[in-house]
């Protein structure tokens, strides 16, 4: 790489409590990263002004010029104006505003914000897995159920910039309520929490002891990976049926859109094949073969950082227009 061409970017991921922030190269390496706890109580400037600082700060430590920043949030976010239009109810402070507007004017460079499963796809289009694909769907699965659609090797983002909310797929019309108003989403079936809830249930019905016990609850998708691993039925039969539930998801997305790949990402993926397995197992049951045949099935490529590599991967994404 010609240095004196070569391109940095900021990457800011905004999540309910805090802001990861970061400094990326081209290669997708990150040069420098920081963590800033937000307070819901915080204004918009006070959280801006700390968050314009830290990149500063980053920049000038590694003594690079940035090309733009990228931000990601949850919720709906306005395609050119970078406003929150609903869905980040963790950030008060964020409703109706625009999350470039501050940046672009502290730093006078291009900021360009996008939904957090549009920012996770284009950081493995840029630097994971979706490097090799031009046509691939990705499910982030966190607290909620993030998505996006990669058409033409770009993420698609529709009219508005509201496309991919792929957690929002019903499933089941009887299934239980979603917070977005429907019943039977992806969500319900395949969140960090719907995981863990679903284990917990399972568990009460087996046993009078469990059904006393609150801890139940407080565990994570990894432990109930971990519980399957070790010969627990219930955590084996919530794995499957979570599975289940994303490879109908997946298979949908598949008949209807001729993609190479769907990509599950979101920290319930770092289970890796223990939950790739069997989606790509189940997937038959739910498309047609032809379109099915030759579409891979991955975790991830990004894992930890993802989110400030896919902001930045995004702000990248959009400068080439
Ligand atoms: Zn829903």
């Amino acid at each position: 790489m010609d240095e004196s061409k070569a391109l940095y970017f900021a990457g800011v991921d905004f999540g309910g409590t805090a802001a990861k922030i970061g400094v990326v190269d081209e290669r997708g390496t990150l040069l420098r990263r920081s963590r800033l706890e937000i307070d819901p109580a915080q204004s918009y400037e006070e959280i801006f002004s700390a968050v314009s600082a830290q990149i500063q700060q980053m920049s000038e430590a590694e003594a690079v010029p940035l090309a733009a920043i990228g931000i990601g949030a949850p919720g709906f976010i306005d395609r050119r104006e970078g406003r929150v239009l609903q869905g980040s109810e963790n950030l008060p402070a964020f409703k109706e505003r625009s999350l470039v507007t501050y940046l672009a004017s502290a730093h006078d460079i291009p900021v360009f914000a996008d939904n957090d499963g549009n920012c996770a796809a284009a950081g493995e289009l840029k630097f994971g897995v979706g490097q090799e694909y031009s046509h691939f769907v990705m499910i982030t699965l966190g607290a909620g159920v993030g998505g996006a659609i990669v058409i033409d090797g770009r993420v698609h983002r529709g009219s508005r910039g509201l496309a991919g909310e792929l957690g929002h797929i019903c499933l089941d019309p009887n299934g239980p309520w979603c917070s977005c108003g429907s019943r039977g989403c992806l969500e319900q079936y395949a969140s960090a929490p719907a995981i863990v809830a679903c284990y917990a249930q399972k568990r009460a019905k087996r046993s009078e002891a469990f059904r006393r016990d609150p801890q139940l609850l407080k565990l994570t998708p990894k432990e109930v990976f971990q519980r399957a691993g070790s010969g627990d039925v219930a955590a084996e039969e919530v794995i499957q049926e979570t599975a289940r539930r994303i490879a109908q998801a997946f298979g949908t997305l598949v008949n209807l859109m001729d993609i190479q790949a769907c990509i599950i990402g979101g920290g319930v993926s770092a289970a890796g094949e223990e939950l790739v397995e069997p989606v790509r197992r189940y997937l038959p049951d739910f498309a047609w073969p032809l379109p099915l045949s030759g579409v891979q099935v991955h975790a991830a490529g990004l894992q930890n950082d993802a989110g400030i590599l896919g902001a930045a991967a995004q702000a990248w994404e959009r400068l080439e227009g």
